[in-house]
């Protein structure tokens, strides 16, 4: 087997270092072309010592000099900045981890793309912002994306890729996040720390909060669409507390396959790090039995409003979804910062729906020019409202 280049965008984060164990534990088979990160210099550092990377990219400025304090002495070129990081991206690496969160993780994406190699994606942000335009840029430089966000790399695996019109639908599941039993008036209260504690997953802090409104499940309903070629209203989402089932994909003859696994970032990410083979993974292995039960139920769009608008910007398309993710992220950071409550993310993601409507990107610049005017679209409901 020959050895595989990877470089790891975000390698700090939550799938960052869930991808760096497992890179970690095959030396012989992955060796580290790049890691980036935005400001934690010490996790960079350390990772670039451990895997012996050869650049190691910090994105924020004034943390150049730290980086390179910390890795003086080791062999590992240092950089820092934002067109750093997407210069590291184009390297042109077999497999490209994208695990950078939000719509910055858009250009390093598309650099990775154009490198023509493998693009692990689970900046889910930048497929929901700019659909077509990151998949179209995929096919044309031969790259090759794999989802690796759990719910759809569960359907890349289940999806008969050579009979796609044998598929009618595709289901994701969702745990229901920390407010699944909670009424609207508890949510109304929910502190950032009760809304990033996840039941079952362990995250990062934006997607946690995502969970707890079911945006992220509306966001993963328009990746989905993305990724897989079936009309909008070929995809739902199901509750299922345990987290045990991730997609269901539901065939024209009556049959539904489903893939199942203990809730741990390491199985899908394994599962795109050796594509087309299979690694072992430490992840505890499924215990049917230990867990008992498998719980389903319809999700409740009146207290979870985001999961409803997601749906209606996946069925309207056009610029839609860029502004959904956009408002979503400045309600998100809002919120996580102290200044809006839990209920306003979903409100100001609506208004900001309502105030601004423009044509459909045709490409990257055009989706960044929406994204601005969705932020300041968001950031004045927001004003409005906490005035
Ligand atoms: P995280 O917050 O734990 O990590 C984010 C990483 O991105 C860090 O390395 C950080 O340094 C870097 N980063 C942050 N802002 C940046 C910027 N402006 N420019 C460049 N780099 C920046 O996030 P996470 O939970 O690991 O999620 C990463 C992505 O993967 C998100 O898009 C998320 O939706 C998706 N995802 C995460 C999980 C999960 O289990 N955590 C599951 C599925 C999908
Ligand atoms: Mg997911």
């Amino acid at each position: 087997m020959s050895v595989r280049s990877v470089t790891i965008l975000g390698a700090t984060g939550s799938v960052g270092t869930s991808t760096l164990d497992l890179v970690e534990r095959e030396p012989d088979r992955f060796r580290v072309a790049a890691l980036t990160a935005q400001r934690d210099v010490d996790g960079l550092a350390a990772a670039a010592r451990r895997t012996g990377a050869a650049l190691a990219v910090i994105g924020d400025p004034a943390r150049y000099e730290d980086l390179k304090a910390a890795l003086a002495g080791t062999k590992t070129r240092v950089a820092s900045g934002e067109q750093a990081i997407v210069d590291a991206a184009a390297l042109g690496a077999d497999w490209t981890m994208a695990a950078i969160v939000g719509i910055a993780g858009l250009r390093p994406t598309m650099a990775a793309l154009a490198g023509g190699g493998t693009v692990a994606l689970a900046n889910k942000e930048s497929l929901v912002s700019a659909g077509a335009l990151v998949t179209d840029a995929a096919q044309a430089h031969g790259a090759t994306l794999l989802p690796v966000d759990s719910e759809h790399n569960a359907v890349f695996q289940c999806f008969d890729h050579a009979a796609p019109g044998s598929i009618r639908k595709i289901t994701l599941t969702a745990s229901g996040g920390p407010f699944r039993d909670w009424s609207i008036e508890a949510m109304r209260a929910a502190t950032p720390a009760q809304a990033v504690k996840h039941p079952n997953w362990s995250m990062g802090a934006k997607i946690s909060v995502d969970s707890a409104t079911l945006m992220n499940k509306g966001l993963e309903l328009i990746e989905a669409f993305h990724l897989f070629p079936l009309p909008a209203d070929g995809f739902d989402a199901i509750i299922h507390p345990q987290s045990v089932v991730h997609a269901l994909v539901d065939y024209v003859d009556g049959s539904v396959l489903a893939q199942l696994g203990t809730p741990d970032m390491r199985t899908p990410i394994a599962h795109s790090l050796a594509w087309p083979q299979r690694m072992a993974t430490p992840c505890r292995p499924l215990d049917l039995a230990a867990i008992g039960r498998l719980d389903f139920l319809a999700p409740d769009h009146e207290r979870f409003p985001a999961l409803t608008i997601a749906l209606e910007v996946l069925a309207a398309g056009g610029a839609r979804s860029a502004i959904l993710n956009a408002a979503n992220e400045v309600a998100v950071a809002a919120f996580l910062d102290g200044r809006i409550g839990f209920l306003d993310i979903a409100l100001i993601v609506r208004k900001a729906l309502d105030r601004y409507d423009p044509p459909a990107p045709v490409s990257i610049d055009d989706v960044f020019a929406i994204d601005a005017g969705a932020r300041r679209a968001a950031q004045a409901a927001m004003e409005i409202m906490t005035a």
